[in-house]
């Protein structure tokens, strides 16, 4: 027993048989008892009555009783109010630096709860988003924002968002991505990226128009070049230069056609058409022209596991399957093999080339991707590379919402595995089989 309830006891004892012997001293010892008893049930009532108060909410409740079990307990009742006390100022002060550091935030946040009901926003979600404190409060987002891509990404959030047209301000687009945490909660940031949307629309533009512009003069000195090439009047000294020139030319002419045709799909604004691909014959023709254009080249082979379609723009999807089998045969030497193969399961289809070349060192993989990016630039130009091909790849795949996926090990080969949805495809019912 704690010494404080000890010594509560033995004053209660000792005040009880101090009654009992007024009681024996002079007479009627039960009176004596009761009025002692009913003494302290009085001086108990007294500190109840005061602790009520104090829990009720009085600041400080005086006279405090200065020893004893019943100062004790007031004086630890006391300590933990001052407690809540300031941590509930402290609470208050943060909540209210929170609310003005969200409010001059320039950025939207928007918290939702596992029903996508919204349960606050910042006064940037309002303005830039449309959603007026007052009435939106526990509204479902997605009936207030009924944009169709907002809509699948709030069923499906992951990656890196989206950018939408903002729903309230004309001309402004904004990017949306969404986090989870806690229990079933998640928070919309919303960004205003109409400045950066711009840019690149200008950028891409200027790339469009000086690839446009420079298009015809190259035409016509690629012609003459052709035309002079041919020339068998031509003095030998100028031979060389010529054949130079024209090979120059004709790696201008490349590049120009892949900037164009990345342009292309950079501004096309939504998802690649869904019409019939029919992969196996566009793979069979593919790969017997790399079998038979150059005398020495890598054995090629194809396996078609699936007769499975596409549902895609035939000449994105072409673009996609020729540059990676390309590089595939450009990378590869003539002693190695390329194999291609097409198959299908639940999960979807995959088309996939495996080489046994160069390969690729682990820490370059993630930048072949990007526009001009080359391991050896030097050699990607002498085997006439543009450094534009896996960017139109990883374009033209992601238009078709497929993934484009890469392993390699530097100097025993790579693999580039593209990954269709099974939205994308159509099955006809028969395995295929064929090699080359
Ligand atoms: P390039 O015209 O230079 O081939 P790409 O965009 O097609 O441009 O490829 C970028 C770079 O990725 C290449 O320069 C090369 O370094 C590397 N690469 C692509 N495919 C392969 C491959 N199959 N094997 C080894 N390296 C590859």
């Amino acid at each position: 027993m704690p010494k404080r309830w000890a010594q509560q006891v033995a004053l209660l004892a000792a005040w009880l048989a101090a009654a009992a012997l007024l009681g024996l001293v002079f007479g009627a010892p039960a009176w004596w008892l009761t009025a002692a008893l009913l003494l302290y049930v009085a001086y108990t009532l007294r500190y109840i009555y005061l602790l009520d108060r104090m829990l009720d909410g009085s600041k400080r409740v005086a006279p405090f009783a200065t020893r004893g079990l019943w100062a004790e307990i007031l004086a630890r009742v006391d300590k933990i109010k001052t407690k809540s006390r300031n941590r509930k100022k402290k609470f208050h002060r943060v909540l209210r630096e929170i609310r003005e550091s969200t409010g001059a935030l320039r950025d939207g946040g928007v918290i939702l709860n596992g029903d996508n009901e919204i349960v606050w926003f910042n006064p940037a979600a309002t303005w830039l988003l449309g959603l007026d404190p007052r009435t939106d409060i526990g509204r479902r987002i997605d009936n207030l924002i009924r944009h169709p891509e907002f809509v699948s990404y709030l069923a499906e959030p992951g990656g890196e968002g989206i950018t939408i047209p903002s729903p309230k301000i004309e001309s402004t687009w904004l990017a949306l991505q969404i986090i989870p945490y806690g229990r079933d909660q998640r928070i919309a940031i919303v960004r205003n990226v109409t400045r950066e949307i711009k840019l690149e629309r200008t950028r891409r533009d200027f790339v469009a128009n000086a690839s446009h512009e420079l298009r015809s003069p190259l035409t016509v000195l690629s012609g003459y070049l052709d035309t002079l090439a041919d020339d068998e009047d031509l003095p030998e000294s100028w031979q060389v230069p010529i054949s130079e020139m024209l090979r120059q030319s004709n790696r201008m002419t490349r590049i120009l056609s892949d900037l164009m045709e990345l342009m292309h799909l950079e501004s096309a604004e939504s998802d690649a058409s869904h019409d019939f691909v029919d992969v196996c014959t566009m793979l069979s023709l593919m790969t017997r022209e790399f079998d038979s254009a150059t005398a020495e080249h890598p054995a090629v082979s194809l396996r078609l596991e699936t007769d499975a379609a596409l549902l895609g723009n035939e000449t994105e999807v072409h673009s996609i399957f020729f540059n990676l089998v390309h590089n595939a045969m450009r990378f590869t030497p003539a002693s190695g093999s390329v194999g291609v193969v097409w198959r299908a399961d639940d999960q979807g289809a995959a088309f996939e080339v495996t080489d046994t070349g160069i390969g690729i060192p682990a820490e370059e993989i993630p930048r072949i991707t990007e526009r001009f990016y080359r391991v050896d630039p030097g050699r990607s130009r002498a085997m006439g590379g543009t450094g534009l091909g896996l960017a139109i790849v990883k374009h033209a795949v992601q238009r078709h919402n497929g993934v484009l996926e890469i392993a390699s090990v530097e100097g025993e080969g790579s693999t580039f595995r593209c990954r269709f949805a099974p939205d994308r495809l159509v099955f006809r019912g028969g395995q295929a089989e064929a090699a080359v």
